[in-house]
């Protein structure tokens, strides 16, 4: 079991490391890490924030446990140097489509969402959002325009393979929860939303099992705070699926207790290759505090444990001990608490 560690910058290493923690407290049998650079860190010792060793690293292990990259001091490197580069990098050049982010309120933490506790309560739904298209990586630019002002632009498009294959990999995951699936597109005035429709429309009829809805996203994000106990699997293109399961955190509580997982079509020994890590950016603000709430990147190699090792059951114990630890009330600093990083984990491997 090869686990690649990219643990990057500001709170990237503090909450990896917790991590990490929790995976040696496991005992695997056969379980190798190595670590590489990334992002800001990798930045300043390589010259680029995806240097070709991580790279390497990632296609030769069978997962990647990263943790997250930003740093301010970067914000005025050209783009290609920026440490944010260096997820999009891994991603594309991975093949990772599928990111899959689940929301589920924990026990106990319903008066920490943004939302009232008994709407709040409710929500258990996972977001399957497609990683490698839309508006992210199509062709953009600025120009001056004839009259002198100056236009940006950048071109959403989605092939058809593009959505068929994230729309199997979401009707399959509805299958193993409620069997009900939104899509969520803007059809009513995108081209490229009206395909994804048609498509995911084709797609269906393999799954006569799952029900399936459509909703515009504007609608959808509406739906989201007024009752998102109504959503099971929710899946959508990259755009609107970055913006909704940020929106989904809040209603959980706090964006330092969500996980998520990218996958792609390589399969290895164990499972599906894939690249976990918090939904979190690397949260300057607080990065060296030991303030950071570890929690989303323990979920996270659960989730590795899920998907890449075919151990469900290592997972679930890892995420019943999150949930012990919190019903009894460990806090953090995001949730109003005062734990701090290293006691949030050593509260969940207590109960592990
Ligand atoms: P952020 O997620 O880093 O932080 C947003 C807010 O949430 C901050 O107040 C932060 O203190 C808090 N927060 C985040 N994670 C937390 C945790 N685990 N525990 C407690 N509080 C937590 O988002 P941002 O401030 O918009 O971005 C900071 C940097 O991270 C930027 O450089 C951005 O580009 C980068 N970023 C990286 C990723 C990634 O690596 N995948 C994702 C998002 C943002």
């Amino acid at each position: 079991m090869k686990i690649a560690i990219f643990a990057g910058d500001g709170i990237g290493p503090e909450v990896t490391g917790e991590a990490v923690r929790v995976l040696n407290a496991l005992d695997l049998p056969g379980l190798t890490l190595f670590e590489g650079d990334v992002g800001a860190a990798a930045y300043r010792r390589h010259g680029h924030p995806l240097p070709a060793e991580t790279l390497t690293m990632a296609r030769e292990a069978d997962a990647v446990l990263f943790g997250a990259v930003g740093d301010p001091s970067c914000d005025d490197l050209p783009r290609e140097h920026r440490p944010e580069q260096a997820v999009l990098g891994l991603r594309s050049e991975l093949g990772l489509f599928a990111n899959l982010r689940p929301a589920t309120m924990f026990k106990g933490l319903e008066n920490a969402s943004a939302l009232r506790p008994e709407i709040a309560r409710e929500i258990d739904l996972l977001i399957i959002r497609e990683l490698n298209g839309d508006v992210y990586f199509g062709e953009k630019g600025t120009h001056t325009l004839d009259d002198g002002q100056r236009e940006g632009w950048d071109r959403m498009a989605y092939t058809t393979s593009e959505v068929r294959r994230i729309a199997h990999v979401a009707f399959r995951a509805a299958q193993g929860r409620s069997k009900r699936l939104t899509s969520v597109d803007k059809a009513n005035v995108l081209e490229t939303s009206q395909l994804w429709r048609d498509v995911v429309v084709e797609v269906a009829e393999e799954y006569p099992d799952v029900a399936l809805e459509h909703l515009y996203v504007d609608n959808a994000a509406m739906q989201m705070v007024r009752e998102p106990g109504q959503f099971d699997t929710i899946v959508t293109g990259n755009l609107f699926g970055d913006i909704l399961s940020d929106q989904a955190s809040m209603c959980v509580g706090s964006i330092g207790l969500l996980p998520s997982a990218s996958l792609g079509e390589r399969e290895t020994a164990h499972g599906t290759f894939g690249l976990y890590e918090p939904i979190h950016g690397s949260a300057p603000d607080i990065a060296g505090h030991g303030k950071a709430n570890p929690l989303a990147a323990i979920l996270s190699a659960a989730m590795m444990l899920r998907h890449s090792f075919k151990q469900e059951e290592n997972a679930v114990r890892i995420e019943r001990a999150v949930e012990q630890a919190l019903a009894d009330g460990a806090r953090g600093f995001d949730l109003g608490g005062s734990a701090g990083t290293r006691e949030l984990a050593d509260a969940v491997l207590s109960r592990l």
